[in-house]
């Protein structure tokens, strides 16, 4: 995947992540998010909930046939995964497991510190780690 410097997320998508992440508190919420990348900037067309398969209020992880679901679906509508998005009872940086996972994943990961709702997005690139800034739409304004 591209350098990404800006995400585009909609603010009713990004609405629905911070559901998501309260419901789910304190266990860890996730998603994925799907769209289009255009050279640096990765644009949100939607957001899937996903179920945390850990449980866990310190990890999280995807089940492979929900994740398979979530790529062909994309696939269909001409879309790609572009980014995964996690919930975090601590500061929204990647933790030394999510690192790990960046590396091999390398698309843009969106963390929620839970409970105060801050968040940051960071990309694994060129061997170290980027932030994305976050850039907050109104879709259906015109
Ligand atoms: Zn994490």
């Amino acid at each position: 995947m591209n350098k990404i410097n800006k995400l585009k997320i909609d603010v009713k998508d990004f609405e629905a992540l911070k559901f998501e992440a309260d419901k789910a508190w304190p266990i860890e919420a996730c998603a994925l998010v799907v769209g289009k990348v255009h050279d640096d900037v990765a644009v949100v067309h939607k957001v899937v909930i996903v179920k945390n398969a850990d449980n866990s209020q310190v990890t999280f992880s995807i089940r492979p046939e929900d994740l398979l679901q979530v790529y062909l679906n994309a696939e269909k509508d001409g879309l790609n995964v572009i980014g995964v998005f996690h919930s975090h009872p601590a500061p929204p940086q990647p933790s030394i497991r999510d690192l790990e996972f960046m590396k091999v994943n390398p698309i843009v990961w969106l963390i929620m510190a839970k409970p105060s709702g801050n968040y940051g997005a960071f990309q694994w690139v060129e061997g170290s780690i980027k932030r994305v800034t976050v850039d907050l739409v109104k879709k259906d304004k015109s």
